[in-house]
């Protein structure tokens, strides 16, 4: 599409979305209704959200944010697996996490915690133990399997994507602490013919794997042997380049989480943010990317997987994290409607802050 022929974007809905995700927030922590142990992510998604929208000063009040930040400490335990975050206060949820530890952490570096609690090597020592000897992660150690709902059935690419963001997060010495060419070889293993990567060995490409992959072999620290080695082939990331950008939808703008399956707003982040990291953003179409999520933005707040569809949390948050990462990369022209339309948001970290699929 020329940027002199692009139609006008429709207005982002800041103050609407705002108050979608404090709808959200509100029920954390006094109202406990759903007691499930995504209820960490969904704080991540929130405040993040607010993040992005530039507004958690401006719209939460400094005792909002200290309420927050205790819950999030209130699951903070320590175990002969080391110290970690719960999902939350029930029975069921006493087992620390791994996906909640990371959706804690991220939570708190919004909230600008200044981290003086935690035990760091108590927490590399949480991560040693979820790490199996495939290389892989489960999300809770098996010293912590003495309940029949944990299993390590759960060991995938998310959890390894978590463990990596851990690391990155602790800083350096952490990665000494875990197996990372014995991760590396996992994340291998789940590389498929099309060039994506599925949530295991065997498993379909989709997406959201692909961005975790493609983000875990950014993080981990390069091998020197004896030269530092690049973890991607030329060949291997010109396929999987093809592939994500091949998922964006003609039509609408929109990206596909698998081959022949239907456009959807969060798979506009797992493809956009993995074709950032490889550095690949220009390959695709910025305006009708940013055009589609605008249309995903339902009337009375928050954003949706589709046009016309009802919002949540975690659309909400990852469609606006793909319009952070692509409203700076639009044409002249359509950048100058975008910033007309109140499309600016807060510098995003790509490798990071994408959640767990
Ligand atoms: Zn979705």
């Amino acid at each position: 599409m020329s940027a002199s022929t692009v139609p006008p974007l429709p207005t982002l809905a800041r103050d609407a979305h705002i108050h979608h995700v404090m709808q959200a927030l509100s029920q954390i922590p006094a109202g406990m209704i759903s007691l499930d142990s995504s209820r960490m992510l969904i704080i991540f998604y929130c405040v993040s959200t607010l993040d992005l929208l530039g507004a958690l000063e401006e719209k939460t009040t400094p005792a909002q944010r200290d309420v927050w930040r205790t819950w999030i400490w209130e699951q903070y335990v320590a175990g002969p697996f080391g110290t970690a975050f719960k999902p939350g206060t029930s029975m069921n949820d006493s087992t620390p996490h791994l996906i909640t530890t990371y959706a804690a952490l991220l939570s708190l570096a919004a909230l600008r915690d200044d981290f003086s609690r935690l035990n760091r090597p108590g927490v590399l020592a949480f991560l040693r133990a979820c790490q199996k000897s495939d290389g892989s992660f489960a999300s809770t150690p098996p010293v912590a399997h003495n309940t029949p709902q944990y299993t390590l059935a759960d060991a995938d690419m998310r959890n390894v994507y978590c463990a990596f963001c851990i690391c990155s997060l602790l800083g350096e010495p952490a990665w000494r602490g875990i197996d990372v060419e014995k991760a590396v070889e996992f994340i291998g293993r789940c590389r498929t013919y099309e060039g994506g990567y599925g949530q295991l060995p065997g498993c379909e490409a989709q997406g959201g794997t692909t961005y975790l992959a493609i983000a875990c072999l950014r993080m981990a620290p390069l091998r020197h042997s004896p030269e530092p080695e690049p973890r991607l082939s030329a060949q291997a990331r010109a396929h999987t380049e093809h592939w994500l950008v091949h998922n964006q939808d003609a039509a609408s703008g929109g990206f596909r989480g698998r081959t022949g399956k239907p456009p959807d707003s969060c798979y506009c982040f797992w493809a956009g943010a993995a074709l950032q990291i490889l550095e690949a953003q220009d390959k695709i179409d910025a305006h009708a990317l940013t055009s589609f999520i605008a249309h995903c933005q339902f009337a009375y707040g928050g954003i949706a997987k589709a046009p016309g569809g009802f919002p949540d949390p975690y659309h909400t948050y990852l469609a606006l994290a793909a319009a952070a990462l692509y409203t700076t990369h639009l044409p002249p022209t359509s950048r100058v409607y975008a910033s007309a339309a109140g499309w600016t948001l807060a510098p995003f970290d790509a490798l990071l802050s994408g959640g767990a699929a």
